[in-house]
């Protein structure tokens, strides 16, 4: 077994995922039935995340020691989540209006999915949400955003108590290495899972499916990575000032569970190791800045509510004038915050784009079919894009320590 261990551990997943492709693609839809291997990965994954952003980020926020800091490193995060955001839908908007992926679509072609019930989410309902109205609740419902209220609440409460705070600190401090060594022993299960959810994806959907609507997948893939190779790599390179490539290598493991999980929470654990452990960027910042990241900073799902509703508009003959642009960028915007970091959020949040500049809804039943392949590519966008946010706060405010990004060997 010795060998096994030294190689690795991303080399272990990329190795994963790649035999997991072609296997699924050689054994057809029968590879479903291995996915169970993969979704006692996720379990197991998911079962890290509430007790890792509570004590992580508890320790976090009393670590960073004064309010004010933590104020300058949350206003820092924030602005960077707003403005690439907007660069993403446009980007999507645009390679939208130029490729026109649904001009010249054969609706009668494209198998129909469920239309998934419509987000009644309103602006004041996710507003209340944010607010745990029950901790314990909020911790069995892994719901990630108020679950960070709370944490953040703790961490300020333990900063305001000062020297009375300090047992309590260190609990907390002492919790958060568990859960590290504890999330080391679940990624070890990650070239199995990695393997069983590709072999899944790519034997029940098989090429034939993706013909049909093959312009969408691309853009989606086009548009994807040109968010991560362009738009990251600037930051990493110019905001962040750090080597593009130690950022990427430290970040494989990341991107793969991200890819073949499709949801930004069960990554969850992944990237917070490999910010901390890779790249070098304080705990506090990282368990802050990828926590909230998750559930809020979703570029690639921002990018791809745009592309999809000019798509929409396209194979229905809705015209688009200006004013209808902006509101997409505006409502792909909260579509994307307010989608969960689980798989196909993003379909969901499809009804609240489309509703406001009247693309019909049946969009999302042509879609649907082929959603996951294009929600894991969203998805591992989402994940580059938080670490890419964390790594650049944690430069800007002097919580980075690049050695240990440059030296990302052994990860
Ligand atoms: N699955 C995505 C995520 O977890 C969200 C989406 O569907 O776009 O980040």
């Amino acid at each position: 077994m010795g060998w096994w261990f030294r190689i690795p551990l991303w080399q272990r997943v990329i190795a994963a995922l790649i035999l997991g492709i072609i296997t699924g693609f050689a054994w057809g839809p029968e590879a479903a039935s291995i996915k169970w291997i993969g979704d006692f990965f996720i379990r197991a994954v998911k079962m890290l995340v509430v007790p890792l952003i509570f004590f992580s980020l508890v320790s976090g926020v009393a670590a960073i020691g004064d309010l004010r800091k933590l104020g300058k490193v949350g206003g820092r995060a924030m602005l960077l989540f707003v403005v690439t955001g907007q660069i993403a839908v446009w980007l999507g908007l645009m390679l939208g209006s130029f490729v026109q992926p649904g001009i010249g679509v054969d609706t009668s072609a494209i198998q129909r999915g469920a239309i998934p019930e419509p987000s009644a989410t309103s602006w004041t309902d996710m507003v209340l949400s944010i607010v745990p109205e029950s901790p314990v609740q909020v911790m069995a419902d892994v719901q990630v955003l108020p679950l960070i209220v709370f944490a953040l609440l703790i961490g300020i409460g333990i900063l305001m108590a000062k020297e009375e705070g300090t047992p309590v600190a260190k609990i907390f401090d002492s919790g958060a290495v568990i859960m590290q060594k504890v999330t080391m022993i679940v990624m070890e299960l990650t070239p199995f899972g990695v393997f069983a959810l590709m072999a899944w994806v790519a034997g029940v959907l098989g090429l034939d499916a993706l013909q049909s609507l093959a312009k969408l997948v691309a853009l989606n893939y086009v548009g994807c990575l040109l968010i991560i190779l362009v738009m990251y790599s600037a930051m990493i390179r110019f905001l962040a000032k750090v080597p593009v490539v130690g950022f990427y290598r430290g970040m494989i493991d990341a991107m793969a569970v991200s890819y073949s999980t499709a949801s930004s929470n069960a990554t969850l654990p992944v990237t917070l190791r490999c910010t901390q452990r890779n790249l070098g960027v304080s705990p506090s910042v990282s368990s802050f800045v990828v926590s909230l990241g998750a559930t809020i900073n979703m570029n690639g799902t921002a990018m791809y509510l745009g592309l999809a509703t000019l798509f929409g508009a396209q194979i229905f003959g809705v015209d688009l004038s200006w004013a209808d642009y902006i509101m997409i960028s505006v409502t792909a915007t909260l579509g994307a915050i307010g989608a969960a970091g689980i798989p196909g959020a993003g379909l969901i949040m499809m009804a609240l784009v489309f509703g406001s500049v009247g693309v019909p809804l049946e969009t999302i039943a042509f879609v649907a079919g082929v959603d996951r392949i294009m929600d894991m590519m969203r998805t591992t966008t989402n994940v580059t894009g938080d670490a890419a946010v964390a790594v650049t706060v944690a430069s800007m405010t002097g919580e980075l320590n690049v050695e240990e990004l440059v030296s990302a060997d052994d990860v």
